[in-house]
C-alpha cells in the first residue's frame, strides 16, 4: 500500500475502534490501482457525521450538506464522507435529500462510474462489488448501473467521463457512449461552474486531443458556453499538441485561438465565469499570439506585457508550429538586458512633465508622454537621464 494509504490506518484504526466503518474509496483507489501519483486519500464511513465529529475533538465542517468532514489528527488532514444513497434527483443535477446510510454497497453504487466506485480496507482488501478493477485493467469508462439513468440523475457525469477520457486515457464503453450522445442536451441544466471545473481537467489531461475529439463527436460541445457552432475550431484544436502547453491558461488562450476572436473572448470566459485575473491572463496570451509575429520591436512588447505572458504566447506560437518561435532563455536575457522594467523605473515622474509644461492641467497626456518616452529610453534612443528627457520631450512637442 502507498505511504498515504499508510498514513491513514491509524485514522481507520480510531474509526473502527467506535464501532463503525471506513474505508477508501474513490479517486485515490483507482489511482492507486492505475500506478497514477495520488496526492491525497478520500475516506468514506458509516458513521455520520455527528458520530464523526464526537470521536475526533478536531473537526472542519468542510461539506456538512454531502456528509462531509475534515479530521485533523495524527498530523495531517483528512475528508470523511459518510456513506450516502442519493435516490430523487431534481432537474438532473441536485439530489433531493442527502440519505445517509450504513451499506458501503449502496455507497458504492451511487457513484458515477465502477473505476471510481472501488473501496479498499485497512489491510488493502479490494471492495469491488460492479467489477471496477476489470474495467481499469480494460482501460473503459463505464457508469455504475444504466449509463441512461445515471446521465439523467446527473448529467455532470457526462463531462466527467470525458474528462476521464483525457486525464486516463480510458475509452467510454459502448453503452456510456450512446448514452453520453443520448442525453447531451441534459448539459445545459448543469450549472457553468461544475462544467468549466470539468473542463478545465479535460484540457489539462495527457489525452486531451481524444477527449476534445469526442467532445464534437457527441456533440456535447454544443452545451458548452459559446461552443455550439465551433466544431471547426474544436477539431483544428484538437489536431495541436496541446498538452506541450505549460499552463491550463496556455491550453485556455489555445483553445479561445481556435474558436474566439479577440474581440469576443473576454465575454466568451465571462460565460465560462473564469475569474478577472484568468480571463485578464488569458487574453493577454491571445493578444500576444497575434502581435508576436507581426512586432519587430520585442524589447517593447516584453516591457509592456511582461516576461511571464510573451512567454506564454511563445509557447502556444510554439505548439501552433509558428517557426520562428524563440526560446524561453532567450527571452528571459532580452528581458533582463531592458534598461527600465516600468515606468516606475524612469527617473522622472508625471509631476516632472507638469512642471516642465509650466502648469498645464494634468490629464491623460501626461501617460502619454510617459509611454512615448518609456519607448525612447527601451529602444535606446535617449538615455533615462532627466536632461536627455526634457530635452526629448521639448523636442517632439510632449511639453
Ligand atoms: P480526481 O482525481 O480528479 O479528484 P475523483 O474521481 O476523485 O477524481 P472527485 O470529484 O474528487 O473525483 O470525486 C470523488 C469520488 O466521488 C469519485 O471518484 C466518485 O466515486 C464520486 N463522484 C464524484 N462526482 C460524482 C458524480 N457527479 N456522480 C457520482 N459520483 C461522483
Ligand atoms: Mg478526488
Amino acid at each position: 500500500m502507498n505511504e498515504y494509504f499508510q498514513r491513514a490506518i491509524p485514522l481507520l484504526n480510531k474509526i473502527e475502534q467506535n464501532g463503525y466503518e471506513a474505508v477508501f474509496v474513490g479517486g485515490s483507489v483507482r489511482d492507486y490501482l492505475l500506478n497514477r501519483v495520488i496526492h491525497d486519500v478520500d475516506i468514506a464511513t458509516s458513521a455520520t457525521p455527528e458520530e464523526i465529529k464526537a470521536i475526533f475533538p478536531k473537526t472542519v465542517d468542510v461539506g456538512i450538506e454531502h456528509g462531509t468532514v475534515m479530521v485533523l489528527a495524527f498530523g495531517e488532514s483528512y475528508e470523511i464522507t459518510t456513506y450516502r444513497a442519493e435516490s430523487e434527483y431534481v432537474d438532473h443535477r441536485k439530489p433531493k435529500e442527502v440519505k445517509f446510510i450504513r451499506s458501503l454497497h449502496d455507497d458504492l453504487q451511487r457513484r458515477d462510474f465502477t473505476m471510481n466506485a472501488i473501496a479498499m480496507n485497512k489491510n488493502g482488501e479490494l471492495i469491488d462489488p460492479f467489477h471496477g478493477q476489470q474495467a481499469i485493467k480494460n482501460h473503459l469508462i463505464e457508469t455504475v448501473g444504466n449509463a441512461n439513468e445515471r446521465f439523467q440523475e446527473d448529467a455532470l457525469r457526462m463531462m466527467r467521463a470525458l474528462r476521464f477520457v483525457s486525464q486516463l486515457s480510458f475509452t467510454c464503453a459502448p453503452k456510456t457512449l450512446e448514452a453520453l450522445i443520448f442525453n447531451k442536451e441534459l448539459l445545459a441544466t448543469i450549472s457553468v461552474e461544475r462544467i468549466t471545473s470539468e473542463f478545465g481537467k479535460l484540457l489539462d489531461g495527457s489525452n486531451v486531443q481524444e477527449a476534445l475529439r469526442l467532445l464534437v463527436e457527441t456533440d456535447l460541445l454544443a452545451y458548452l458556453p459559446e461552443l455550439d457552432g465551433k466544431r471547426d475550431g474544436m477539431l483544428q484544436l484538437a489536431g495541436y499538441p496541446i498538452n506541450k502547453l505549460k499552463s491550463e491558461d496556455e491550453k485556455w488562450a489555445l483553445a479561445m485561438h481556435c474558436t474566439d476572436t479577440l474581440e469576443n473572448v473576454e465575454k466568451t470566459l465571462r460565460k465560462w465565469r473564469l475569474s478577472v485575473k484568468r480571463i485578464r491572463t488569458i487574453r493577454t496570451i491571445m493578444k500576444l499570439v497575434k502581435e508576436l509575429p507581426e512586432q519587430p520591436n520585442l524589447k517593447w512588447l516584453l516591457y509592456q506585457n511582461g516576461l511571464e505572458y510573451v512567454v506564454s504566447a511563445n509557447h502556444v506560437l510554439s505548439v501552433l508550429g509558428y517557426d520562428a518561435v524563440m526560446e524561453d532563455e532567450a527571452l528571459l536575457e532580452q528581458w533582463q538586458s531592458l534598461t527600465i522594467h516600468s515606468p516606475s523605473d524612469l527617473v522622472v515622474k508625471g509631476s516632472d512633465f507638469v512642471v516642465w509644461a509650466e502648469g498645464r492641467k494634468s490629464g491623460p497626456w501626461i501617460s502619454e508622454a510617459l509611454t512615448v518616452i518609456s519607448e525612447k529610453v527601451i529602444n535606446g534612443e535617449i538615455k533615462n537621464n532627466k536632461e536627455q528627457i526634457f530635452e526629448e520631450a521639448k523636442r517632439c512637442n510632449l511639453i
